[in-house]
């Protein structure tokens, strides 16, 4: 490709708006533009290095027995209704309608579609097992569009979806899935771990995230300190600590805290640390509202504290419904004479001298014994933190920050059973297939990529994810042998690998910066001075090392540096 040809806008400085430096170099290296908040062009070269990323999963699914087919992005309400998640899904859900008034979504995920294709499809034991995948536009509205290609509203993915007449067979799957991540993410020379995401309640491992470890990471990953257990904050299971309140202690006392709703709003107010307060949120479930009570410095967990209270959903309830069971408005509930079911984290166990809300408006109550005024239900219903016990070993967990770029997941019968998908089993009996689903962000590992190869002056691609492998820079076009030389290796090159020619006539500093920051892994440079000597100088993006070979040694030292 000639550089003068190529749509390639680079910028020497950062937009303003750009979090973080896959983002900022993306931008700058002319590979993504942004439509909408979400939304994004992909330039040539970002294209080019995205389909790098999906050519490599598509071999490692081909490989490992996947099929490939293409599912519709628009997807009728009706399916969704069948699954339920029409209702569950939420605002993340971008709904439309057509012209004759029907429901339709853009699809987020397709468990619905392709459940829906085999049960039309497939009768009997002997279809069975099925893995299908495609890579294709997925379309969440999130509620913080951001960093990029890392989290969009439109982004590409790779989703598969198995299918299983036995638990046996998902579990093969699932472990020749999780080796097929494991080889896909090696070969993009990514930096991940594979992290226990879904255990607890219901046992076994049953799902595991990829995670590349990097600063900006959105995800916080709890890794045990004494053995090899990594899971996700908001699934690490956390051993309940040995804590209980004495049963006796002061008095429970009434304050006025005008309008102090939030927890560091009273923690200032009562010049209390946050420790101190108890943290208390009710929930609409499918069993009616419930109370669930944290530290004041912990976070509630949602996924949690559904399995925690055995409900199918938990949602905060709106204004009306907490005034109208704690008497107060949002911001003053507490446990003490709450008429509602209370769920409470392990550490609630032993506070006592706490602070709650009062269910009163403009007041909290102080000195609050957990042993003495309220009855909960203690569970596990928080994010992990440092320093929690591990729920394996006698270590504790330290809190590292990830980028989650895949994920893989047994989904058991949720589906299959909700849309009716069976098959008949070798006595000829009726039985609900069995599912698992796999899917990795396309556009996030290819920023991943960037947040761990980068330098001050650009992009450090892996020569699997480069969207070229090498480039040739003549230093001066307007000088004949210079050009020439150059032309004449841009054909051999091409030949073999995808050779970028910087045939611009700008001037050696700005085609330098431009190589560096655009991050190709191999670069041979032309200048006059060298070329007088039949010399030119090859030299690596990743280690700066620099070489003068011979012009016709030139092809093949590039080809040698590719390989190692
Ligand atoms: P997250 O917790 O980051 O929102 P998720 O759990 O919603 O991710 P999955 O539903 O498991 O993600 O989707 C599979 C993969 O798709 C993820 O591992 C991630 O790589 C990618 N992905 C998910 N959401 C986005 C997004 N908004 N932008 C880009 N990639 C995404
Ligand atoms: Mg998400």
């Amino acid at each position: 490709m000639r550089y003068s040809r190529m749509l390639l806008p680079t910028l020497k400085e950062s937009p303003s708006d750009a979090d973080v430096i896959s983002q900022k170099l993306m931008i700058r290296a002319g590979m993504i533009r942004k439509v909408a908040a979400g939304v994004y062009n992909l330039l040539p070269m970002g294209l080019r290095a995205v389909r790098k990323v999906e050519a490599i999963v598509r071999e490692e699914m081909n490989r490992a027995g996947a099929q490939e087919v293409s599912m519709p992005m628009v997807i009728p309400a009706e399916l969704w209704q069948e699954s339920g998640r029409w209702d569950e899904y939420g605002k993340e859900l971008l709904r439309i309608k057509d012209r004759h008034d029907r429901e339709f979504c853009l699809g987020p995920t397709h468990e619905e579609v392709i459940t829906d294709l085999v049960r039309r499809e497939v009768r009997s034991y002997k279809d069975l097992p099925l893995n299908l995948y495609q890579i294709q536009s997925k379309f969440r509205d999130e509620i913080r569009p951001r960093f990029g290609l890392m989290r969009g509203r439109e982004f590409v993915m790779k989703d598969a979806y198995s299918f299983h007449a036995t638990a046996e067979s998902l579990d093969a799957e699932y472990e020749n899935m999780y080796n097929a991540y494991t080889r896909i993410f090696e070969r993009c020379g990514l930096d991940f771990r594979a992290v226990e995401a879904e255990t607890g309640s219901i046992g076994g491992r049953f799902s595991h995230e990829f995670t590349v470890l990097a600063e900006s990471g959105e995800d916080a990953v709890a890794t045990c300190t004494g053995c090899s257990y990594a899971a996700n904050v908001e699934r690490a299971e956390i051993r309940e600590p040995a804590l209980s309140a004495p049963s006796a202690g002061s008095a429970i006392e009434r304050v006025s805290t005008p309008g102090k709703k939030t927890i560091e709003e009273v923690s200032a107010f009562l010049k209390a640390g946050t420790d101190k307060l108890i943290k208390t949120l009710i929930y609409e479930t499918d069993k009616g509202l419930i109370a669930a009570l944290v530290r004041g410095d912990s976070q509630i967990n949602e996924f949690k504290l559904r399995n925690a209270s055995g409900s199918s959903f938990v949602k905060l309830a709106e204004e009306d419904a907490v005034r109208k069971t704690t008497g107060a408005p949002v911001g003053f509930a507490g446990p003490v004479k709450l008429n509602i079911p209370i769920y409470a984290d392990f550490n609630v166990r032993g506070m006592f001298d706490a602070i709650t809300g009062a269910n009163e408006n403009d007041a909290h109550l102080l000195h609050v014994n957990a042993s003495r005024d309220f009855r909960a239900t203690y569970a596990d219903i928080r994010n992990a933190a440092q320093g929690d016990k591990c729920p394996r070993c006698a270590g504790v967990f330290e809190i590292k920050r990830g980028i989650e770029v895949g994920h893989v997941f047994k989904l058991g019968t949720k589906y299959s059973e909700a849309m009716g998908a069976n098959f008949l089993d070798e006595a000829g009996k009726e039985q609900v297939v069995i599912m698992g689903c796999y899917g990795i962000g396309i556009g996030r590992t290819a920023a991943a990529s960037i947040e761990q190869n980068h330098d001050e002056a650009g992009i450090i691609w892996p020569k699997p994810l480069a969207p070229f492998d090498c480039e040739v820079l003549p230093v001066n076009v307007k000088d004949d042998e210079t050009r020439k030389t150059s032309e004449a290796l841009y054909e051999v090159l091409k030949k073999e690998m995808e050779v970028l020619l910087d045939d611009r006539d700008e001037r050696a500093g700005v085609k330098f910066k431009d190589a560096d920051l655009i991050g190709i892994p191999v670069r041979v440079t032309i200048g006059e001075r060298n070329l007088k000597q039949g010399l030119v100088e090859i030299k690596e993006r990743k280690t700066g090392e620099v070489k003068l070979v011979k012009v016709e040694e030139a092809a093949l030292e590039v080809k040698k540096l590719l390989q190692s």
